[in-house]
């Protein structure tokens, strides 16, 4: 359970408590600064830092966890524990509490400049279902899947902030009677994951093994990973998703630090198939995360995607982006993939949902969606919900609101 806090109104079982101190980086009026959240108050950490352990100022200086993700990972656990020490301890508040200020009012920004960003597509109900829709004559499932967390490289320099507009992307479609059309996307739909972000970079030809992952996984967000079906139905043989995807990926501003999810480790689904040494966690506790996510479509809930379903952890995705020598950089960012469950009401994207348009969602006022219109809203939350001997951690939130993008000439 949570250490109590002296802070005002942060009671026990307080989802944003101090079992979680996400980071973010936040601006009032001014330039952003590196903060650590606690209930709805921000701690500044630099002037945490300089006033109650300099050593570790330089490293929160710049309004991006960048130099904090460079340093080894003891480093990041130290910063934490101090953190909790700070906000737990009485005999710190009065060093402490002036630091504190409302998030109200604030705007968040990135809290790391993104380096390598790869996606993954670690759910086997999403991939067996997103298999059926497009492949229908052949295995739900790829031949490599159960070998092999399958991935690709994403476009760092498109990952955006939630809150940012989406526009909507023009490219070209494949349409019936095998025409070519080129215009705005009207399959633009969401794939709601989960991010990890990665620091103590490596040097080239230096995998990382299983047991070693926790020494590189900061933290975690949300992502909302959107999506053109149309452009990526027609581009993506053989070399996989490209422009359907490079237009935008939306984070949460905040980062939660993995220590605060000692409690949510979860077992991962029996695995079916024997996988080769670098992955074979049999012997490791592999460990999912319990994660309840939640995707909002303008202001109803219309799915509620769990992560523990999810076939591939973590470790693995790291172990397999690295096993052929591939560095990490600090502030590189990989994604789960769509979360979706075996249950109906559980999938992460819309092309499940209204099962590739075929089933529209029905929304309140006779609203129905099969895929994005502009004005349209789409909130993504998740928690580690509360058990027993453990509290509810909030990760916040992924949003984002398609907009038009200006026709082309
Ligand atoms: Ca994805």
């Amino acid at each position: 359970m949570a250490n109590e806090t002296w802070v005002p109104g942060i009671g026990a079982g307080h989802p944003h408590g101090v079992h979680n101190l996400p980071y973010g980086a936040v601006s009032f009026g001014g330039p952003p600064r590196l903060v650590a959240r606690i209930g709805d108050l921000a701690l500044d950490l630099a002037a945490a830092c300089e006033r109650l352990a300099p050593d570790l100022a330089p490293l929160v200086a710049e309004p991006v966890l960048n130099p904090l993700l460079a340093a080894p990972a003891e480093t990041w656990r130290r910063l934490r524990a101090s953190l909790v020490d700070w906000l737990s301890d009485p005999v710190h508040r009065p060093a402490v509490e002036p630091l504190l200020r409302p998030l109200a009012g604030g705007l968040t920004h990135l809290p790391f400049t993104v380096g390598d960003y790869v996606d993954f597509y670690a759910s086997e109900h999403h991939a067996s279902a997103v298999g059926r829709i497009f492949r229908p004559d052949t295995p739900p499932l790829p031949e490599a899947w159960k070998h092999l967390p399958i991935g690709y490289h994403g476009r760092s320099g498109t990952v955006v902030v939630s809150g940012t507009p989406i526009a909507r992307p023009h490219g070209q479609r494949r349409v019936s009677g095998g025409a070519v059309e080129f215009g705005p996307s009207l399959r633009l739909d969401i794939e709601a994951e989960v991010g990890f972000v990665l620091g103590a970079g490596t040097r080239l030809g230096e995998p990382i093994a299983l047991a070693d992952a926790a020494e590189h996984l900061f933290g975690v967000c949300l992502v909302n990973d959107w999506s053109a079906r149309d452009l990526q139905a027609w581009e993506y043989v053989p070399l996989g998703p490209f422009l359907g995807k490079s237009f935008a990926t939306s984070v949460s501003p905040w980062v939660v630090p993995l220590q605060a999810f000692d409690s949510a480790r979860t077992a991962p689904p029996p695995r079916d198939v024997p996988l080769v040494s670098y992955l074979d966690d049999a012997a490791l506790a592999p460990w999912g995360l319990d994660i309840a996510l939640e995707v909002e479509l303008n202001g109803t809930v219309v799915s509620r995607p769990p992560f523990r379903a999810m076939y591939w952890t973590a470790a693995q995705m790291l172990a397999h982006m690295t096993v052929n020598g591939a560095t990490i950089r600090p502030g590189d960012l990989f994604a789960s993939g769509t979360v979706s469950g075996p249950e109906p009401g559980q999938a992460g994207s819309l092309l499940e949902l209204s099962r590739g348009g075929r089933a529209p969602l029905a929304l309140p006022g006779g609203v129905t969606r099969s895929f994005l219109e502009d004005g349209d809203e789409v909130v993504i939350r998740g928690r580690v919900p509360a058990a027993p001997g453990r509290d509810e951690l909030a990760l916040g939130e992924v949003a984002g609101v398609v907009v038009a993008q200006p026709a082309l000439q």
